[in-house]
Order: C-alpha cells, then structure tokens, then sequence
C-alpha cells in the first residue's frame, strides 16, 4: 500500500470535525483537520451575531462521547449562546488535546481521487498539497453562506454584515439605522436584539415565519441533577425518537382530536416552548388539514401580540407550518410593537435595489447606516459544491450532483472510494438533532475505516444501485410528507437554479437502525477492495 501523508483528511473543524480527529486518532490513524476559519467551532464559530443562541436544549445539544465530559460540563442555560457554546467547543478541544492537528485558516481548494495510489490528493488554496487514504468532509450543513444577488449590492457605503459570517468585533449599532434583510431563524433571533440598540430597525420581509417561544432561562439545577444522573439513559431514549430530541411526538391525531383537545395540546406544547410544538399531534406533517389547525394556532398568538393589526397580519405566515424550519424565539413578535421598528414587505414590494445610502424599495429610499443579510445558505451542498472534488476517472462532484445530490446512506458516494460526508445529504442531519446525528456518522465512519484496515481492504466504496435505491428512499419518505410542498432550503428552493431536491432523511430512529443494518450485512451496499 503506497505511503501517503495522512491516513485521513478532515476538512472542517466545527463539532463534526474535531469529534472525527478524536475518533481516529484514538485508534491509531495520523489524522490532520484542514480548517478554513481561524478558530474551531464551524457554525459557532461564524454564526456570532447578536442574539445567536442554540434552539435545541444544552443538555441534548452537546456531545455525549465521554460520560466523565458530560457530566464536568454545566450549561447555564435552557438554549445556550453562541459565546457559551464557543466556550463549550474550546473546552473540549483542549481536554482532548485536539488543537495540535489541526491548521487553521486553510481553503480547501481541491480533493482528487488518484487511481493508481489509491489515495486523495488534497490541495489548499494556498497551494499545499498533502495525500491521505481517506477524505472526510466535516463541512457543514450550513456554512455556505447565501448573498442574494440584489441590484446595486456592494455600492452601500455603510456596513453590510451577513449573519453566517459575523466579524469577531462586534459591530455597535447603538443610535444607528439598521436594515434587515430576511426573516428566518438567524434573523428571528437577531432583530429583537438589535431592535434594543438601534435607532431605527427596519426589517425586509419577504415571507414570514412560524416561530415559537423559546421560554429560556436559567436552567432548574434539580432538572440538570436528574438529568445528569441517569444522563446515558435519556440520551438513549432521544436516540429512539424522529429527531433525536427526547421529548417524542404524541401519538394522537389532531385529525381525529376534538377541538377542545386540540387547543389544550397546542397550549399545553406552546407554554413548553420550542421547536417540539410541531410534535403536538402525530399528522401535523403529513395531514394538510391538521397543519392548518397548528397554523392558525400560532397566527392567533401572533394576532394576540402584535398589537398593529396590519403589521400581525404581514407577519402571520400562510405557508404549512413545520415545512420550512420552524423558529425559537424570545420576544421577536413583541418587537414589532416597539416604535423604532418598522417591517417592510417585499414580497408585495419588492427591493428595487442597494443604493450608497440605503435601500430603494418601490421607488421610495430608506436611508441606513448598516446593512444586515440574514438570508441564510446554500444548505448541504454548498460547501461541498464550492470544492473541486474528483472520484474515479476525473468524475467531478459538481457533474455528478448536477440534478440534485446523490449519496448512499448521505455518508458515501458511488465513484468517489474512501470518501466520507458527514451528515451530507440523504442522511437526518438537519432534521434531527445534530449532535447525536454527528456523533453517529462519525462512530460510523472510524468504525468502517477500522474494518476496512482490519481486513487489509484500501478501498470502500458506495455501490451504484445501492445510492440509487437510497436516493429513491429518501425522496418516497418525503413525499409521504408536507415537506416538499414549500419553498424551503430543504429543498434547495433558497438558492436560483438550485436543483429542487428533498435533501434530508427524515426519522433519526429509522435511519440508525438502517445503518447498523448495513454494518451487520458486512457493510451492505458497499465494494470493499483489497491492494
Ligand atoms: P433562512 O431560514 O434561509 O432565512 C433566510 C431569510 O432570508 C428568509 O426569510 C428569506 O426569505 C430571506 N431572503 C433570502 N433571499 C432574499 C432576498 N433576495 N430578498 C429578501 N429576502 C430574502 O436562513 P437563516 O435564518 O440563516 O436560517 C437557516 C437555518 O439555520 C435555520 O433554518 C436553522 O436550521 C439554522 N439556524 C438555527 C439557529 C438556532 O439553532 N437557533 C439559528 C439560526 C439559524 P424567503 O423565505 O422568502 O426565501
């Protein structure tokens, strides 16, 4: 077997990337991670806009690997910010000693496939070239980010900011006009920050979102005391569920519950705040008619805290809710009673463009001293798009991908050997909770490789007909839902020519059973190839 650099590349060093580097180099393999920011963290680490905060709770959203780290670690809050979080990362890599093998501010530019060595050959932006027997990507399913592509954008002459690429000093926006651009989740969670310093918010909404009450604070010490006595225990249980969150979704129909029942249950789930309202009642996905009754429950809280009756209405979405991401909010709707916000909607009037000063939005100008677009990301591809990735005989990622993207099990690709996505397209990723979801598809793949090694094998590879088969899957699972039926990023519908293609896997437990079935057959679906 040729002698390559590494055994294995990661490319990524956000949660995904350094649970990979621990997971390898505990069994051996030289291991480097290339890291295009100049920190760990991945989202974390870009996402530092004010108000950034996970919305899912800190004792789901955290690794569960080291039973000796899970129970050292004490999340102050119910969903913890983006600095805590950050704080958590950083811990963790020092106390696995993760940092010494990783390079930071590294693009990389190019991963190709050499037949004859069997290996990768990896190559920066900045020219380095380095090969490894496996590739792993640990880009992230929202890391690239979306810059739409608005008439006049760069001739704003005060500060424009993205949300999925904050600087790390903090911009004052304290007596300043500020625009905002967008209305999902990062923006949910920024405005109502924002809102507080500046002089003057005005939000551009282009469709409204669902959001439910985050209900954060402090975290119950008792609470945190059971959980953290029996914490394998509910981590387990999680692990059984659709998402990977513990608290399941209740088997009861709200087709077939009365009203009374289901305005008790909406209630009962809206003052438990958080994104396990859209598991209120088991049909709200899959039953048009019972999604209504979830939609018109959240339009009523909306109507009952928006105060300017024309302003509720443009803020209460009409689309199936659940369908695109739902958002976890703590006094977003109750901002727009403040007098210093204005909301805009470009979907009846749309942005005519970015001037020097401001925006022009149907031929009137809205002078500004910042920018904001908080217009999300080229989810799940995009990242891997932006690399040059060649499989056998040259094939190109971006050719292969060309209609949508084409993976088994959204952990490997046929034509591309060796090569590891993890929580790429196909798998739950983004419909689950991603921890769990991480820390699964990173045992997998050591595991894999280490079989791989066990049996003197060089090379594992996705079959053709097994991607197919699991492409064909994941979309039949997804028809059998409202998901397909909005314009979502789950879809790719975000992103101008994008191909329109249901990207994740919907159901944690189905899906882990599924793959331990794959490894119990010998790995089924995959060649494996000797020297
Ligand atoms: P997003 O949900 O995709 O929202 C982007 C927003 O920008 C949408 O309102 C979109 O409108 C708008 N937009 C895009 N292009 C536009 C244009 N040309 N003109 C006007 N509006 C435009 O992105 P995000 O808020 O960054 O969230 C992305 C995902 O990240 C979330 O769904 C969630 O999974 C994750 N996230 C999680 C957290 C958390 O854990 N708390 C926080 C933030 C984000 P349309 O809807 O009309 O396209």
């Amino acid at each position: 077997m040729a002698r390559t650099d590494f055994d294995a590349i990661v490319v990524g060093a956000g949660f995904a990337g350094l649970y990979m580097l621990y997971q390898l180099r505990d069994r051996g393999f030289r291991v480097k991670v290339y890291e295009a920011g100049s920190d760990i963290g991945g989202t974390w680490f870009w996402n530092r806009y004010p108000g950034a905060r996970c919305d899912v709770e800190s004792l789901e959203y955290s690794y569960q690997f080291s039973e000796e780290l899970q129970q050292d670690w004490d999340w102050s809050e119910r969903y913890a910010t983006q600095p805590e979080i950050l704080k958590y990362v950083n811990h963790v890599a020092d106390r696995f000693d993760l940092r010494r093998d990783i390079q930071f501010n590294t693009h990389i530019a190019a991963v190709v496939f050499d037949e004859a060595s069997r290996s990768w050959a990896v190559r920066t932006a900045a020219g380095e070239n380095v090969t490894a027997r496996y590739c792993i990507m640990a880009t992230g399913c929202l890391s690239s980010t979306n810059l739409p592509d608005i008439k006049g954008r760069d001739r704003f002459k005060g500060g424009t900011y993205h949300t999925g690429n904050w600087p790390k000093i903090e911009p004052d926006f304290t007596g300043k006009r500020v625009g905002v651009i967008g209305t999902g989740s990062s923006a949910i969670q920024a405005i109502p920050v924002i809102a507080e310093q500046a002089a003057h918010l005005y939000v551009f909404q282009r469709t409204p979102s669902y959001a439910v009450p985050a209900y954060n604070g402090p975290y119950d010490l008792d609470y945190v005391k059971k959980r953290k006595e029996n914490y394998a225990d509910f981590r387990n249980a999680a692990k059984q569920t659709r998402s990977g969150i513990l608290r399941p979704v209740n088997e009861r129909n709200a087709a077939e519950s009365s009203k009374a029942e289901r305005e008790e249950t909406f209630e009962s789930r809206w003052q438990e705040g958080g994104l396990t309202f859209l598991g209120a009642f088991n049909d709200l996905l899959v039953d048009k008619g019972a999604n209504d009754t979830a939609a018109e429950f959240v339009r009523r809280k909306i109507r009952e805290t928006v105060k300017n009756p024309d302003v509720a209405e443009l803020l209460s979405p009409k689309t199936v809710v659940g369908c695109k991401r739902m958002c976890v909010d703590t006094n977003y709707y109750r901002t727009y009673n403040r007098p210093n916000v204005t909301l805009f909607d470009v979907s009846s009037l749309p942005i005519d463009e970015i001037t020097k000063k401001g925006i022009r939005r149907g031929g009137t100008q809205i002078e500004l001293d910042e920018i904001i677009f908080a217009t999300g990301f080229d989810a799940m591809t995009g990242a891997l798009m932006k690399i040059d990735i060649r499989g056998r005989a040259g094939r190109r990622l971006r050719d292969k991908w060309a209609e949508g993207p084409k993976t088994y099990l959204g952990l490997a690709i046929s034509g591309f050997p060796n090569f590891f996505i993890i929580n790429g397209p196909g798998s739950p990723s983004v419909l689950a909770n991603m921890m769990p979801a991480i820390e699964h598809h990173v045992e997998w793949i050591a595991n894999c490789i280490d079989d791989v090694r066990q049996k003197e094998g060089e090379c594992i590879e996705a079959e053709s007909a097994a991607e197919e088969d699991w492409v064909a899957h994941t979309n039949a699972v997804a028809a059998r839902t409202l998901f397909p039926s909005c314009n979502s990023w789950y879809l790719g519908a975000n992103i101008p020519g994008k191909p329109r293609v249901f990207m994740p896997y919907l159901g944690f437990s189905n899906y882990l059973e599924k793959c331990q079935q794959v490894v119990d057959a010998g790995y089924e679906g995959f060649s494996v190839s000797g020297p």
